[in-house]
């Protein structure tokens, strides 16, 4: 983790602000950027319909995603905790046994976790939880979700933030090279998930997160 404890990255969109304000130095190193990632146990999710099923290998890449929804205004922790069992019950419903993708990441840059027992096994890196995000990949990535609809724009500026430093995580984690983020697309030819801005922006999310692990 040493490597992700003296971020850099998101300079130009988190530190440069507080930077210019405290008139420090542009060499200054900047503040760690660690969001906590909120385990389903932390936001109310319920409890799985099907237990999870451990995979004893690592994944081999990431695939980014958005959900499709509205582009909201409200970046509250009780909106994320909303939108989570949202697409628990809804993946539920659709017989996928707990929320589809690994992770969420919302509009505010909450990060939560998806299906259940994903967290718990990030930290050792050995092993990851089958997921159900995408067809003929859920046994060899790790499924990110983001909040809004990327047709035209690219996420805010904290759900970015959030993204870079929730894909170093799980590229550090799982030795996965920031080339290996892709978008759902990139894997199945019935979605234009992440939408065509967040697609067109993969090259910029990958060469932040490869800054953010050399930082
Ligand atoms: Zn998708």
């Amino acid at each position: 983790m040493a490597v992700l404890t003296r971020r850099l990255l998101l300079g130009g969109l988190l530190g440069a602000t507080a930077l210019t304000a405290s008139g420090a130095s542009p060499r200054t190193p900047l503040p760690t950027f660690r969001p906590h990632v909120l385990a389903c146990a932390d936001w109310g999710a319920d409890p799985p319909a099907e237990a999870p099923v451990l995979l004893p290998r690592r994944p081999k890449r990431i695939i980014v995603h958005h959900t499709a929804t509205d582009n909201a205004t409200d970046r509250s922790l009780d909106h994320a905790r909303r939108l989570a069992l949202f697409f628990q019950r809804e993946h539920v419903r659709r017989g996928w046994g707990d929320t589809g993708q690994h992770f969420t990441s919302t509009r505010g840059g909450v990060l939560l976790e998806g299906r259940h027992g994903t967290l718990a096994v990030l930290d050792a890196g050995d092993r990851m939880v089958e997921g159900a995000h995408c067809v003929g990949q859920n046994r060899e990535s790790i499924g990110i979700e983001n909040e809004g609809l990327y047709t035209d724009r690219l996420p805010t500026a904290p759900q970015w933030a959030a993204l870079v430093w929730l894909c170093a995580r799980v590229c550090e984690r799982y030795g996965i090279e920031p080339t290996g983020i892709d978008g759902h697309r990139d894997h199945w030819d019935g979605t234009v998930c992440p939408g065509d801005a967040l697609h067109a922006g993969l090259p910029l999310l990958r060469a932040h997160v490869a800054a953010l692990l050399e930082a």
